[in-house]
């Protein structure tokens, strides 16, 4: 057995966090190759060390009029890890790493340089504290010249190597480029290293430690106490992180998914627990029928009307050219025989709906153009849904039950998830509705 284990910024915020995560790793022999993040905040009102360091590059390159807030944040940097160091009673003295970091801050060395520093010398801390080795992630995780995470190389280079390593501490979040710079992914990013090094050594199981126990079916701030999700697929998965669950960086799931290696997400304070399981399919039925429930509020419809719009050759392409002109993303789009809806984020949208009316009104002579505001998209998911009868029906009933108009409902055509369109202001009392349906009166 192999895993690979990665360590989010709260699970190595001191040196308390430390002495867990070391105990979590000693516990099971199969937990090889490790990915820490920067320490992150110690309490709620802490600040992560990787936005110290965006801090600290901000003053150094507005040179010398900052030199003296550039050393003092510099110092406090140094002071988190010094922390960690005397709290684990470490023989480790980072003088010499604190000189380079200044004097490449001074030489202007990169946002991304400045902020992959403080995974780095959490790797190196964590390396010394296990007794591991220790790999610099810019020696095997490569990004092309234009910035794209080159993935072949990556997996070349990182398997050979791992390969001849027993057991390994490689910091998380960045990699680099041909020309030697240091590149990160985006913020949240060591989730990605962790699956790709699960990749590379085809691992027989990618644990992600945070601090929560896995996914939840719902939003914590909209449903009190929600029930956590035991085993979700890579498509639900999907599902419910584009409508705003967040847990895991979207970006993480593909190199895994491709080796169809599985995702723990685990919680660091809490280990016990078995957390959520991310696979990519499962006989196991799941508990519910429904897996999760995610939202998103402040969207605008465009419903365009027009009688016999379907006999008529390209409508549909003429509309969406109207908001590709004008730069709007669309979000979802349900239509009927004679009309259709634009769903679009009301924010991109409200400055430019003259100019996408009027476009409209060129491209296609609509009979009607209606417009509405302040919607809410809710995405119920799940693979238990495609075997369940009535699902839709028992969604529709709870919520005509809890008064909330449903504006639009839309099906995916794989039958693993359902969309509703409501107001904003029935955004929370819909989710519990559907919440208490299919979880709260099944336990
Ligand atoms: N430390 C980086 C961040 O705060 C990356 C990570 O934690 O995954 O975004």
């Amino acid at each position: 057995m192999n895993k690979v284990v990665k360590f989010g910024g709260s699970s190595l915020a001191n040196a308390e966090q430390f002495k867990k995560v070391a105990r979590i790793i000693q516990k099971d022999e199969s937990r090889r190759y490790i990915i820490p993040s920067a320490p992150g905040k110690r309490t709620p009102d802490d600040t992560k060390v990787t936005d110290m360091l965006y801090g600290c590059y901000n003053l150094a390159i507005m040179e010398d009029e900052y030199e003296e807030e550039f050393e003092e944040q510099l110092s406090a940097i140094r002071a988190r890890y010094d922390d960690i160091i005397e709290g684990l009673g470490l023989a480790v003295d980072l003088t010499e790493e604190f000189k380079t970091i200044r004097t490449n801050f001074t030489r202007k060395a990169g946002r991304d340089y400045a902020a992959s520093r403080g995974e780095y010398l959490n790797g190196i801390l964590m390396a010394a504290y296990l007794g591991y080795e220790f790999i610099d992630a810019a020696d095997v995780i490569f990004f092309d010249a234009a910035g794209n995470f080159d993935g072949e190389k990556t997996n070349a280079v990182l398997s050979a190597k791992l390969d001849e390593t027993e057991r390994a501490v490689i910091p998380g979040f960045y990699g680099s480029m041909p020309d030697q710079k240091v590149k990160t992914f985006s913020r949240g990013g060591s989730d990605i290293t962790g699956s790709i090094v699960a990749r590379a050594i085809k691992a027989d199981m990618y644990e992600n430690w945070t601090d929560v126990s896995g996914f939840l079916i719902a939003d914590p701030r909209v449903v009190k106490n929600p029930k956590a999700i035991d085993v979700i697929t890579y498509r639900e998965l999907r599902e419910l992180s584009y409508m705003g669950a967040t847990v895991l960086h979207e970006d993480a799931i593909f190199p895994v998914r491709r080796e169809g290696i599985p995702i723990n997400i685990r919680n660091t304070n809490s280990p016990e627990d078995k957390g959520t399981l991310i696979v990519e399919g499962t006989c196991r039925k799941p508990r519910f029928v429904i897996t999760g429930i995610a939202g998103k509020k402040d969207f605008a419809s465009i419903t365009v009307e027009k009688a016999m719009m379907n006999s008529e050759v390209g409508f549909c392409k003429k509309v969406l050219e109207v908001f590709e002109k004008n730069e709007i993303s669309i979000e979802h789009m349900p239509s009927g025989i004679d009309t259709m809806t634009i769903f679009v984020h009301q924010d991109e949208f409200e400055e430019k709906e003259q100019k996408v009316i009027a476009g409209i009104h060129r491209m296609v002579e609509p009979d009607f153009l209606e417009l509405e505001s302040d919607l809410a998209l809710i995405a119920v998911v799940g693979r238990g849904m495609r075997a369940t009868r009535g699902t839709s029906g028992r969604i529709f009933s709870a919520l005509a039950h809890a008064n909330v108009n449903v504006k639009m409902i839309d099906q995916g055509s794989s039958e693993l998830n359902i969309i509703i369109g409501v107001r904003n202001h029935d955004f929370d009392d819909a989710i519990n509705a559907i919440y208490d349906i299919f979880v709260k009166t099944m336990i």
